[in-house]
């Protein structure tokens, strides 16, 4: 017998019909002889539905009371996946996160979960009884519900199966595995058998959502046996682990990512401590920035420029304002009509040339480059917000459709 924790996103679970499909591969699991840990996202569209509720109400509501919307939607997936597999005859309890037990820390809108009880779920366990969790949700010392951020459910699962020592985290959803990039935008994308918890952590950061990041992030932590898969064919899906067999091109992978925006600090003074005064603010602020650049400067003045997530555009250009006096900069100037577009891959970190490959797409798409950032196994350019699609394809085609 082993323990298996089982995810359904959004599309998997978005009316009827689907809840009692889920139910069956459910129950199939656990008529093996198996304990299941199930966790869902809200049905279909409803977390946009519910945003879009509260901003006719107050666009500026604060983080707690959206965090306290949004966290409804999960609540109906798991009650109502429960009455299926009640009707289809396996027994079954819904739990939300408060009664779990998945403490958080105080960050609404972006939580990290902390600690995890295995009372209750260890109980329901030994009763024979699939145990459904509301995805997304958290709750932190107050006892008030906190959210992970968006497509959180993944880590929901991953931390569930990293605290019961899972023997297998199945995340089901609309495609059957991960792709060298998203099939949307690449229809002839090719499935991977495999890839590695650093691979896909950076293409997860740079915007491939079939996993959130931070459930990558905790798989490879906690050494959780990961598969993606589809909940609507049954075939077999894609692994992330610790070793793979390399690609012969080098690459996994190519992401985008167009909830980026750039802000640049203009002139400020050329002395030390400058970038850690502006970065410590802005962590305070728990505001994460990602590629940075800083020019050479000036004579005395220099300018720095960083992009953030677009959702902290507002927070971020408030701090820095509201700092003005201590930064002493000239202006900030913000952009957020640009995307980012990376490859991935650890093949990279052996084989020189690499970028210049991508580089070379992206010159004869005639696209501009304005910033870029590198880590080990990745490399990331800026560009305009209209040309990723394009940019995106060219790269690929470059790595993977040329001989
Ligand atoms: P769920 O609701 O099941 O969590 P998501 O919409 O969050 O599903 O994630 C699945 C989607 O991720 C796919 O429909 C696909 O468009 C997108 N995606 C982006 N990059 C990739 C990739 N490299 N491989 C597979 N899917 C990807
Ligand atoms: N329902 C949440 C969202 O749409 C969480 C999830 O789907 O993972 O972001
Ligand atoms: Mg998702």
């Amino acid at each position: 017998m082993s323990l298996i924790v089982q995810k359904f996103g959004g599309s998997s679970v978005r009316d009827t019909q689907r809840i009692f499909h889920v139910a069956e591969i459910i129950a199939e699991t656990y008529k093996a002889g198996n304990d299941v840990i199930v966790v869902l996202s809200a049905q279909g569209d409803t977390t946009d539905e519910l945003i879009g509720k509260a901003n006719e109400i107050n666009p500026h509501a604060s983080k707690r009371e959206m965090d306290m919307l949004l966290s409804t939607g999960e609540q109906i997936s798991v009650a109502l996946c429960a009455m299926a597999l009640e009707k289809i005859g396996v027994p079954a309890v819904s739990l939300a996160a408060w009664q779990v037990g998945i403490q958080s820390n105080s960050v609404h809108s972006d939580a990290r979960i902390k600690r995890i009880d295995e009372e209750r779920v260890r109980g329901e366990l030994n009763q024979r009884k699939v145990v459904l969790v509301a995805g997304f949700q958290a709750v932190n010392k107050n006892g008030d519900v906190t959210t992970l951020g968006r497509g959180g459910s993944d880590t929901s699962a991953v931390a569930l199966a990293a605290s019961f020592q899972a023997d297998l985290c199945q995340i089901y959803t609309d495609v059957d595995g991960i792709y060298t990039c998203d099939p949307r935008i690449v229809p002839n994308a090719r499935k991977l058998e495999a890839i590695t918890y650093d691979e896909m952590l950076e293409l997860a950061s740079q915007g491939a959502q079939v996993l959130h990041n931070r459930s990558v992030e905790l798989a490879k932590k906690y050494h959780v046996n990961l598969e993606v898969l589809s909940s609507l064919e049954k075939k077999p899906g894609t692994k992330v682990k610790e070793v793979v067999k390399m690609e012969k091109t080098n690459i996994a992978g190519v992401a985008k990512d167009t909830s980026v925006a750039r802000v640049a600090l203009v002139g400020l003074q050329h002395n030390p401590g400058v970038a850690f005064q502006v970065f410590s603010l802005l962590g305070k602020a728990n505001i994460n920035v990602d590629v940075i650049i800083q020019s050479i400067g000036r004579g005395d003045t220099k300018d720095i420029s960083f992009t953030v997530h677009k959702k902290d555009l507002e927070d971020a250009q408030q701090v820095l304002e509201d700092n003005k006096d201590v930064l002493k900069f000239d202006h900030v100037a913000v952009d957020d009509k640009i995307g980012k577009v990376s490859i991935v891959g650890a093949g990279m970190m052996s084989n020189a040339g690499v970028a210049a490959k991508m580089f070379e797409a992206l010159y004869e798409a005639g696209i501009n480059i304005q910033m870029i950032n590198t880590s080990e196994i990745r490399v990331s350019v800026l560009i305009d917000e209209n040309d990723v699609d394009r940019a995106v394809r060219a790269v690929h085609a470059k790595f993977f459709d040329e001989p």
